[in-house]
């Protein structure tokens, strides 16, 4: 059997948050129910590849808004589906006004053992310019909910960059993050992006500098190491044997399969994209098309350079010998001149024969990453 990790995402959203460019639609209760039905269709459409997961990642959109019959359905047909070995991880992504007792019950329940939620701030200023459906108050609650009747493994999404944030108002969101005790922490940069409110309305707002936001960045990564956090990833840290196990599979380049609206999967070499439509996606299902949008077959070449570009991602960075090893690749010859130019300004390191980024690159490596492309 190979092994394999699942994502499945469930496109809906109470409201969009005035950053957000994923794909999500409002969530609507007859569409949900038919979209369930269609998304099971796809998870069985696997039945006969002989997988077993090594994880489940049920992402969005806001995963946590389905109810315990649609949840129920989707892991039954998962089950019937794929192998699934006790105690991989289950994740689900959770906005914390979505979270109740009951919730979280149901969870445990049907074996999620990992809940993600996206907290964003701890200033309700904050939380408001961002458009998130939840304020301040509710995610101590809503993280103890989870804590007391479903997992202790959870991870708390934060952002920094945000218009009107200053060094202050973002230390004291840490501070909030480190007293709940989450076992994982991600951290990202507001990014805006096209076609969002808060980039039609940025004019509107003052947005910290790149500096400041900088600055956020390596405060950021002292606070976390004083607090017992490991930095496994550019943006993700973990207490110790807690980094996402999933996530982590995807950035070793191992395979996937991606059901629903918008998913992407990767497996035998090829890199596929549902189509970003839920009425198309359920219409094509119920007709019994391909919901696939667009696929390509990746060369050998093109997968050293995929595994080179999300290891990096990683704090130990990629293993030199096993690219030989398993490819014959030699990393430092293929990409002598750009190591030596990021070598130079100190931005790459080879260290124990793993080529990595340094601290200082951390801030700027997406101009790094893309020389590897
Ligand atoms: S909850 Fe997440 S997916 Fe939904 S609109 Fe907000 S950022 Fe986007």
């Amino acid at each position: 059997m190979k092994e394999i990790s699942l994502y499945i995402h469930i496109p809906f959203c109470i409201q969009k948050c005035s950053y957000c460019n994923f794909y999500s639609i409002p969530y609507d209760a007859k569409l949900t129910e038919n979209y369930i039905r269609s998304l099971t269709k796809e998870i069985s459409q696997y039945k006969n590849r002989n997988n077993t997961l090594t994880s489940i990642y049920l992402g969005g959109g806001t995963p946590s808004i389905l109810s315990f019959a649609h949840l129920l359905s989707l892991f039954s047909a998962i089950n019937d589906t794929f192998s699934t070995p006790p105690n991989i991880e289950v994740t689900i992504e959770a906005n914390p006004a979505t979270i109740t007792k009951e919730v979280a019950q149901n969870w445990k329940i049907l074996g999620i053992n990992r809940v993600s939620i996206g907290v964003q701030s701890f200033n309700d200023d904050e939380l408001k310019i961002l458009g998130r459906i939840h304020s301040k108050k509710e995610i101590r609650p809503a993280i103890e909910m989870v804590r007391d009747n479903c997992t202790e493994n959870i991870s708390i999404d934060l952002m920094y960059g945000i218009p009107g944030q200053t060094h202050e108002t973002w230390m004291k969101s840490l501070q909030k993050v480190i007293e709940l005790k989450p076992k994982h922490i991600s951290s990202y940069c507001l990014s805006l992006e096209k076609g969002t409110p808060l980039f039609d309305e940025q004019e509107q707002y003052t947005f910290p500098s790149e500096d400041v936001q900088k600055e956020m960045y390596f405060r950021m990564l002292s606070f976390l190491e004083i607090n017992g956090f490991f930095q496994y990833e550019i943006s993700n840290f973990s207490k110790k044997g807690y980094g996402s196990q999933h996530n982590i599979s995807c950035w070793k380049g191992k395979e996937y399969i991606g059901c629903g609206a918008a998913a992407h999967s990767f497996y035998d070499m090829t890199r596929r994209e549902n189509i970003p439509d839920v009425h198309r996606y359920i219409t094509y299902m119920q007709n019994d098309q391909s919901v696939c949008k667009t696929k390509k077959v990746i060369s050998e070449r093109e997968f050293i350079s995929d595994m080179i570009f999300l290891g990096l991602r990683l704090s130990r960075g990629v293993s030199l010998s096993y690219l030989k090893k398993e490819f014959g690749f030699d990393v430092t010859a293929e990409y002598s001149e750009t190591i030596n130019k990021f070598s130079k300004l100190g931005y790459l390191t080879i260290e124990n024969d793993h080529l990595k980024l340094t601290k200082k690159a951390l801030f700027v490596s997406d101009e790094i990453l893309s020389e590897f492309v």
